[in-house]
């Protein structure tokens, strides 16, 4: 009851939940403490949490940021939430995110931006923003986030926690509501890499309704936490350290990579060379299968439905028209262009062969180095507001958006404060990235550093 009671006090101005379960709370907590009396408990048992409405929950309203699934009750859980309750964690709710998991601010919500809560009159990242934020406002210890290209790790950066994106096909995306489905991947927010890891532990696996989930152990995390780091070998790209890059950042990361030597790590130049790419080979994919995806919105089956429609078009026009806001519209009209006939081989195919290359430039990296290192974001959290042309903000993803592409997992870990710190500050973060299924390895890094 004192995290809801923080969330009622707290939350009216950082509006980082979009609907707030306190019955069901409550009664979960009953549960859990039953449990525990019965001797029944396990390592999450009654623990917070806070789940970013992309993921569907029995019952309860997921709106996924926006107008169109504003009356959409699920009538089922998704793979994740359901093995957190079975787990034993208590929901506190739903939090606000970026309409359709499209932005990097938050200020793409149908509910309204949310407000970072180390500096309020800047934004908290997006997509996964609310979830940030709550945590950031100790008005929940752990979050479920996704991520297609960035939406853990940028605003995990913007809003000083840690966000950890696991390697596509590692959680299942049963019941996620899709964006795009080649990328998206969801994944812990908490404020520490240990309490990631336990989360993680408890999401991860196959699933059989999922089939892009793969069926390969899931590690004990926790197990890998505290091993050594001598001999670790880590790649900064130079890609990511070039212009752009704002100096506060720069040297935030590069203190905490001195730390990583001072632990016994080795440390070395790598290139990505085909970086330069992946923020326009993302923008033309992520809005082709958003197109594909976003079409069952028609008005006919759920979601929002116009009033009075005269017939079946001017349903589909009007439901379309109303229901969904101007980023939206916008990845759908680049989305059904990129994938016509006639631009389908210049956009899309090509676009899947940037794919390629950007993987292998991961792969080649990996073979000389174990991890990767470098900043989440080229600047800390912006003002709300500042960013008003979508190309501004489509570079925010600059460092963020290749690993989707490459299917690879990364970690965002606090590394510091801009400005005044750390009262008026704005939190950096700091970004490991991993082979396919390392993230054992990015946890274990992550928490030595803290
Ligand atoms: N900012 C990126 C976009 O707008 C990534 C979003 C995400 O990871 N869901 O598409």
């Amino acid at each position: 009851t004192s995290l809801l009671d923080r969330i009622e006090r707290l939350d009216g101005d950082i509006n980082s939940f979009v609907t707030v379960t306190r019955d069901q709370a409550l009664t979960a907590a009953d549960a859990a403490d039953q449990a525990r009396a019965k001797g029944e408990s396990r390592p999450l048992t009654g623990l917070p949490l806070a789940i970013k409405d992309i993921f569907c929950t029995q019952g309860i309203r997921t709106s996924c940021g926006s107008k169109m699934l504003d009356n959409f009750q699920a009538p089922y859980n998704a793979t994740v939430v359901e093995k957190l309750q079975a787990a034993g964690m208590i929901s506190l709710g739903k939090t606000n995110m970026d309409e359709f998991a499209m932005g990097s601010s938050n200020e793409n919500s149908f509910y309204g931006p949310v407000k970072n809560p180390w500096d309020r009159t800047a934004v908290p990242g997006g997509s996964s923003g609310g979830s940030a934020a709550a945590i950031a406002a100790g008005l929940a210890p752990a979050a479920l986030g996704t991520d297609t290209g960035g939406s853990i790790r940028q605003p995990a950066a913007f809003c000083g926690i840690t966000g950890l994106k696991p390697t596509y096909g590692r959680v299942s995306r049963y019941g996620m509501v899709a964006f795009a489905s080649s990328l998206d991947q969801g994944g812990p927010m908490a404020r520490s890499a240990e309490d990631c890891a336990h989360l993680l532990g408890a999401i991860a696996g196959h699933d059989l309704r999922d089939s892009t989930s793969v069926a390969r152990v899931v590690p004990d995390y926790l197990a890998e936490l505290d091993a050594p780091l001598d001999g670790l070998k880590i790649g900064l790209p130079k890609e990511y350290f070039g212009d752009g890059l704002d100096a506060e950042v720069e040297s935030a990361i590069r203190e905490a990579i001195r730390v990583y030597e001072s632990l016994g790590a080795k440390v070395c130049e790598v290139s990505l060379p085909h970086t330069h790419l992946a923020v326009p080979a993302y923008y033309v994919i992520a809005p082709a299968e958003a197109s594909s995806n976003l079409s069952r919105y028609d008005g006919v089956r759920f979601g929002h439905r116009c009033e009075n429609p005269v017939d079946l078009e001017d349903l589909y026009k009007r439901s379309r028209a109303e229901g969904f806001g101007d980023e939206v519209k916008r990845r759908i009209l680049i989305g059904t262009h990129t994938l016509s006939e006639g631009f389908f081989d210049a956009y899309y195919r090509k676009a899947q062969q940037v794919r390629r290359l950007i993987r292998q430039d991961f792969l080649d990296a990996f073979e000389e180095v174990d991890v990767l290192m470098g900043p989440a974001a080229p600047t800390p959290a912006f003002d709300l507001g500042a960013k008003k042309d979508p190309v501004s903000m489509y570079l925010q993803d600059i460092y963020t958006i290749a690993i989707n592409l490459a299917g690879i997992p990364g970690i965002s870990v606090p590394a510091g404060f801009a400005g005044k710190r750390p009262t008026e500050g704005r939190p950096i973060g700091l970004q490991i990235l991993g082979q396919h299924f390392a993230e054992g390895q990015l946890l274990n890094v992550a928490h030595k550093f803290q």
